[in-house]
């Protein structure tokens, strides 16, 4: 007899968030976590929902927080991991931290009290050929066996074990007064465009300067057992200094095949390029910055490059053990996999990063499960929400180059369609040093919830 209940494979974060909302809607779930029977290298107890380094979900500003929209739109949608979070919160200033055991605690007592979830401890190497809604949500740390499943169905190079994370710059905080857009040798890309690259270029004492300052910055240290290999297309750009000071000048950083828009008769020492990473332009990443600088340090040295004196980081760079599929290519636009579309998939392994990215993405997996269980198509929230904004990115709205180019990524406000603030502060004054885009960003937070709650009550009264 065919299973019409929900699978969800990992209690974790996303796979909680997703049991909850489904169960909510009247939908029988099994939720299959693997601990205590088999361990992962980061968790430490037998506890769903364990946070495995810090105990923070960030910001819980609202307004102007792209992460604290986030939280807020969860709220809205009566989110299990939020509920949690904020009973068990612990003193912390804008940002929402809490009490580790107790929120573990807490997840797990509810899960295991509500009638329609059932737990069931046990490794799952593969779901069982009868289950027809299945929830994949193993985390970064996907046990070997469910693993080399996946990548079974999706190809080898769909899923990768490491991230190689290169900073992203919100585009408006770039000087383009100083950079310029050109493609090298005016090369014309598959959509014919030729200028597809912003161009930061160092004349010969900012490049010694800026290796100066990347072999001496602090790095981050890889625990024991991430055992991160590098690959000669990804070094991280210290390691590629260390090899020598002119290596990243052969690489990613050489100046051929441009010319300096500002000043045409000046030969770069080097060009530092970014190559646009979302659908909306919004957002730009720094080619080949792969890093693990400290975040302080990233932001400190990089800012030294002429053209970025002023960048908004939307993410910073980083390596680490993460699993994690090419998510735009795989999954359809409900989180399914294109192979095998009984499968979907919730919380970090879609490339969303960080606690509340991946309750946010399970709370959407479980949600369109239960729609699909009780026989509705399911409706994605708007783009203008933030929660829409992730769904869109780890889903199409991430512009893929010829090479695979897709990375985790943290919420933020790059994701979401941009809104022009007025000129001026109320009464006609010039706004304050970063007012202008605090009120970009509460207008945009204003929106979202406003989209948010009418895409609510539009999907009560379909139901
Ligand atoms: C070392 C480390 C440190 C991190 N630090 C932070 C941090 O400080 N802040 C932050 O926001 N994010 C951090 N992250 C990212 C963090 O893991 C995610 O944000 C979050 O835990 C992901 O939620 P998830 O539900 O996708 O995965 P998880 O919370 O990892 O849950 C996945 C669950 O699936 C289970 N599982 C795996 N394979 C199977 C299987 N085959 N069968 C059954 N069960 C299985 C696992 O035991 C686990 O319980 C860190 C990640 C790592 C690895």
């Amino acid at each position: 007899m065919t299973d019409n209940s929900i699978h969800i494979i990992g209690g974790g974060l996303a796979g909680c968030e997703a049991a909850w909302v489904a169960a909510n809607t009247g939908t029988a779930v099994t939720l299959h976590e693997m601990r205590p029977v088999v361990g992962t290298d980061a968790h430490q107890t037998d506890k769903l929902a364990e946070l495995v380094c810090s105990n923070s979900f960030r910001s819980d500003d609202w307004e102007c927080n792209a992460v604290g929209l986030l939280h807020a739109e969860m709220r809205a949608m009566g989110s299990l991991i939020m509920a949690c979070g904020d009973a068990s919160k612990t003193p912390a200033g804008g940002a929402l931290a809490v009490d580790r055991d107790g929120f573990a605690d807490m997840v797990t007592d509810r899960i295991a009290a509500h009638p329609l979830i059932k737990i069931e401890r046990g490794e799952i190497g593969a779901p069982l050929a009868d289950w027809r809604n299945v929830v994949v949500a193993t985390g970064p740390l996907t046990s070997p066996a469910l693993a080399a499943w996946v990548q079974n169905l999706t190809g080898e190079d769909e899923l990768s074990f490491f991230d190689a994370i290169a900073p992203i710059v919100h585009f408006d905080s770039i000087d383009l007064s100083v950079a310029w857009k050109q493609s090298r040798y005016d090369k014309e890309g598959p959509g014919g465009e030729a200028a597809a690259y912003i161009n930061c270029p160092l004349n010969r004492e900012q490049y010694e300067t800026f290796i100066d300052a990347l072999l001496a910055g602090p790095k981050t240290e890889f625990k024991n057992w991430e055992h991160v290999p590098y690959f000669d297309g990804c070094l991280p750009m210290e390691v590629m200094a260390a090899r020598g000071r002119d290596t990243p000048r052969y690489g990613p950083l050489k100046p051929v095949g441009l010319t300096n828009a500002h000043h045409p008769d000046e030969r770069p020492h080097a060009v530092v390029q970014l190559r646009q990473d979302n659908a909306l332009g919004t957002l730009w990443n720094m080619v080949g910055f792969q890093t693990k600088l400290k975040h302080a340090a990233q932001t400190d040295i990089f800012r030294t490059i002429p053209g970025l004196e002023r960048a908004v980081f939307a993410r910073l760079g980083g390596l680490h053990r993460n699993t994690f599929l090419n998510s735009p290519k795989v999954l359809d636009a409900r989180l399914r996999l294109r192979a095998d579309p009984r499968l979907r998939f919730a919380g970090q392994i879609t490339g969303v990063e960080g606690y509340v990215e991946s309750a946010a993405i399970g709370l959407l997996a479980g949600r369109f499960a239960a729609a699909e269980a009780d026989g509705r198509e399911p409706v994605a929230p708007p783009a203008t929400t933030a929660l829409g904004a992730l769904l869109g990115h780890i889903t199409g709205g991430h512009v893929e180059g010829a090479k695979r180019s897709f990375q985790p990524m943290n919420i933020n406000y790059g994701l979401l369609p941009p809104m022009d603030p007025p000129k001026r502060a109320e009464g006609g004054k010039p706004f304050a040093r970063g007012e202008r885009g605090r009120a970009k960003k509460r207008l945009m937070s204003v929106r979202a919830l406003a989209d948010l709650d009418a895409w609510l009550t539009e999907a009560k009264a379909d139901r």
